[in-house]
């Protein structure tokens, strides 16, 4: 099943993209909680973290490359990376996302 993230992916609706290569692309969130917050998804319709087999830990670690370079794009060094695994856990969108969050002081524990 696609979601809106498989229908950015296909640029059937439109993202700012910040990044993109075969393996994934990277975009403003339209709904930002810090002055950057940048999403990184993976090409691959993985729904979910631990959806993820043994065969997807280069793509997940390109993934985290890929945050690490488009915070330094966006001129930060210090950041956070979140991915929500599951509705109880603040997902909603069932396609592998990191959030990548900064530009501001961040406060821990996060809610
Ligand atoms: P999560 O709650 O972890 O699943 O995060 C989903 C994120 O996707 C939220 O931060 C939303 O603001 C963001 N989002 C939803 N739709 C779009 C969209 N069309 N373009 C960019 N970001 C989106």
């Amino acid at each position: 099943m696609s979601t809106i993230f498989g229908k950015i992916l296909a640029g059937e609706i439109p993202a700012d993209r910040v990044y993109e290569d075969d393996r994934c692309i990277a975009f403003r969130d339209v709904n930002p909680c810090a002055p950057t917050h940048l999403l990184v998804i993976p090409r691959k319709p993985l729904a979910q973290l631990d959806a993820m087999e043994e065969a997807d830990e280069a793509l997940v670690g390109h993934l985290m490359r890929v945050a690490t370079l488009v915070a330094k794009q966006a001129g930060i060094d210090d950041f956070r990376l979140v991915v929500n695994n599951g509705a109880g856990a603040g997902q909603s969108v069932f396609h592998l996302h990191l959030h990548v969050i900064g530009g501001r002081d961040l406060s821990w524990p996060p809610g």
